[in-house]
């Protein structure tokens, strides 16, 4: 898959990882406020969570990142999470972080 953001100079590129915070944080308060009205979105993905989608460096091959939420302030995401999909070294799921910049975590993988 072509990255979004290729062909950019570092001013678009930072602009580009901008729009993509505004739309994280759109999509986070789209959530909360359904979390108040007690609706429960359970299509997977929701379209108001903001799943990372970046891809892992091999191996295995064409593995995503899957981190659930993004959270930091504009910066590559802070989010630790538990990665049930990692290669199983007999320790169980292992905590990973994510480290993705704001553009992974708005588009489906
Ligand atoms: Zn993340
Ligand atoms: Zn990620």
């Amino acid at each position: 898959m072509r990255k979004l953001s290729e062909g950019l100079d570092p001013e678009q590129e930072a602009a580009f990882e901008e729009a993509a915070y505004v739309v994280i944080k759109a999509r986070q308060q789209a959530a909360e406020r359904l979390e108040r009205a007690g609706i429960h979105i359970d299509l997977d993905p929701s379209p108001f969570a903001a799943h990372c989608s970046a891809r892992l460096p091999a191996p295995p091959p064409n593995r995503f990142c899957g981190c659930p939420a993004y959270r930091g302030d504009g910066g590559p995401c802070i989010n630790r999470f538990t990665d049930f999909d990692a290669p199983d070294f007999g320790e169980g799921p292992s905590q990973r972080p994510c480290r993705h910049p704001p553009s992974a975590h708005i588009i489906a993988p």
